[in-house]
């Protein structure tokens, strides 16, 4: 495939985002005026399908950010889903609790989406509870130390779904082709889906939407 193509193919891709409530358009919008990384319209594709085929009554998300993905699945997860996210950053956790109390949504455990602030790497191993759909969308570099956590807290028949493995195309260089700051996350990503196509309790596949998604499924 020419570079040329490539570029044509996702533009065509990403030029057909998810249908989405004017709400949820909104809220996006805002997200990447204030430069805040949110799932790309591929992607946004993607879920809306994974939670259309698994139906989970349980997501696990890793990497709120403000908020958005969290409420675009819970836009398209089955009714009395619930959410359970979490999130490093306390601005962004602050930012995210308002959006969710904006779109009508408690902030208990007991509501529909639950925020953790804290960094997964920590919060992982004292959560217990399993999930039938786990999205990853963290630190790309982390991924590799919480895939035990992660394998731990999915279900049998639940799907993992991880997000910009292709890291904008990097992952498709040679390491030295990357340069030195984006070497060690380039590693680990390789390590990550190397783990992953690997692992016999799981089938995986690359896809090439957004920037680059892993789908995983636990046997
Ligand atoms: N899923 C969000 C969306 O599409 O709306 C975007 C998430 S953004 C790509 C990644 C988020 O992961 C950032 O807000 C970052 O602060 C958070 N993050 C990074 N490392 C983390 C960690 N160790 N634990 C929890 N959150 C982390």
């Amino acid at each position: 495939m020419s570079e040329e193509y490539e570029e044509r193919l996702s533009a065509f891709i990403d030029s057909r985002g998810a249908r989405q409530t004017p709400a949820l358009a909104g809220l996006e919008r805002k997200a990447r005026a204030d430069n805040v990384p949110v799932i790309r319209p591929g992607t946004q594709r993607l879920i809306q399908f994974l939670l259309g085929t698994t139906k989970p009554a349980a997501i696990l998300e890793i990497g709120t950010a403000v908020g958005y993905s969290a409420l675009f699945m819970h836009e398209y997860a089955p009714k009395g889903c619930k959410i359970t996210t979490i999130e490093i950053d306390a601005k962004r956790a602050e930012e995210a609790r308002r959006n969710f109390a904006a779109f009508g949504l408690a902030q208990e455990e007991a509501g529909d989406i639950y925020l953790i602030e804290g960094d997964a790497g920590e919060v992982l191993k004292a959560m217990s509870g399993s999930f039938d759909f786990i999205f990853m969308d963290a630190a790309k570099g982390q991924y590799i130390n919480i895939l035990p956590e992660v394998m731990h807290l999915l279900k049998k028949g639940g799907v993992l779904l991880t997000d910009n493995v292709l890291q904008d195309g990097e992952m498709l260089e040679s390491r030295y082709a990357v340069t030195r700051r984006n070497r060690t996350i380039h590693r680990r990503m390789h390590e990550y889906l190397d783990a992953l196509l690997d692992d016999d309790r799981l089938r995986t596949v690359i896809l090439g939407t957004g920037d680059g998604a892993a789908m995983s499924v636990k046997m």
